[in-house]
């Protein structure tokens, strides 16, 4: 076994093989992260347009090294799913939301992101229903946000997937609306609560008539469907403004609240001053 092992190294280019070790090396580190509980979501508010309260937090996940620098989850979610970790993570990161969530005030929801990975896992809802259920969260506090892509990559299964998780009663929204695919066919064939229009919309929509012209409609569909309209990545007060003209529901973004961890999310503690 030796003798072959030595001599596939020679296959490998000097670069793969430091590409390959550096990825071996991570995959290891993220196990360890998972086991030892260093990753863990932060919470970034969105608000009601019209009286500015704080109706939710949407977790987002960060992985904090021992060297206090983040891993942010584009890095690490992708790998997880690719090294077979994504339903322990996902576990875990959903049980610790669920219960930071049960300190918030009554009203607020949770919003938890599912990736299209994981649309394609039919045990999905049963899980998520078992750690609400455990924990104790309504079921009306919660909210899943998917993107378009995961509704159409495996179309059958993410619709059973997402038939199921509609009908325990948990909203869904519809993440980076208007980005990549064609949008207008799920509307229709799902029933969604929410859309989130992408950011890239929100930081250019102010210099461009026509990425202006996307937002509206996008507005006047959410509006005619019944399904309430959030902009994520508002950056910039005359966005806000524009947008609240605009119809748009529900708002979020550093403008109004950056993603901290949970202690920031309690009542009595206080955002850091606005940049
Ligand atoms: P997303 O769901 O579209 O989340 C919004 C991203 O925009 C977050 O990046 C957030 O930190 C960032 N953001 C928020 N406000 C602003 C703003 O005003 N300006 C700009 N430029 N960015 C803003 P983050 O935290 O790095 O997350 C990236 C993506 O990773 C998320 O995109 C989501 O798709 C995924 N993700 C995060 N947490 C989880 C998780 O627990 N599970 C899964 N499956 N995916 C996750
Ligand atoms: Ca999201
Ligand atoms: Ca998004
Ligand atoms: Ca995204």
């Amino acid at each position: 076994a030796k003798k072959t092992g030595r001599n596939q190294v020679k296959f490998f280019e000097p670069t793969m093989h430091a590409e390959l070790a550096k990825r071996v090396r991570m995959e290891g580190d993220l196990r360890h992260a998972i086991n030892t509980a260093r990753i863990i979501p932060h919470y970034q508010p969105f608000v009601d347009l019209i009286t500015e309260e704080v109706v939710g937090y949407e977790a987002l996940a960060r992985w904090e090294r021992s060297d206090g620098t983040f891993v942010p989850p584009c890095d690490f979610i992708p790998l997880a799913e690719e090294a077979g970790l994504i339903v322990e993570l996902t576990d875990q990161l959903f049980r610790t939301a669920c219960r930071d969530a049960l300190s918030w005030p009554a009203h607020t929801v949770l919003s938890f992101n599912i990736s299209p990975v994981q649309l394609s896992d039919r045990l999905l809802g049963l899980r998520l229903l078992t750690i609400l259920g455990e924990i104790g969260l309504p079921i009306h506090r919660l909210e899943l946000e998917v993107t378009e892509s995961a509704v159409i990559r495996d179309a059958e299964t993410a619709r059973i997937v997402l038939d199921q998780l509609v009908n325990a009663g948990i909203k869904i929204a519809l993440d980076d609306f208007g980005t990549g695919y064609s949008s207008l066919s799920q509307l229709s064939d799902y029933k969604f609560d929410k859309i989130k229009i992408d950011k890239s919309f929100v930081a250019n929509f102010e210099n461009s008539e026509k990425q202006e012209k996307v937002v509206r409609a996008i507005i006047a569909l959410g509006n005619g469907l019944g399904v309430t309209i959030t902009a994520e990545g508002i950056e910039e007060q005359s966005q806000l403004t524009r947008l609240k003209s605009m119809g748009c529901h529900i708002g979020q973004g550093y403008l109004l609240g950056r993603p901290l961890a949970f202690d920031f999310t309690l009542p009595d503690a206080k955002q850091p001053e606005r940049h």
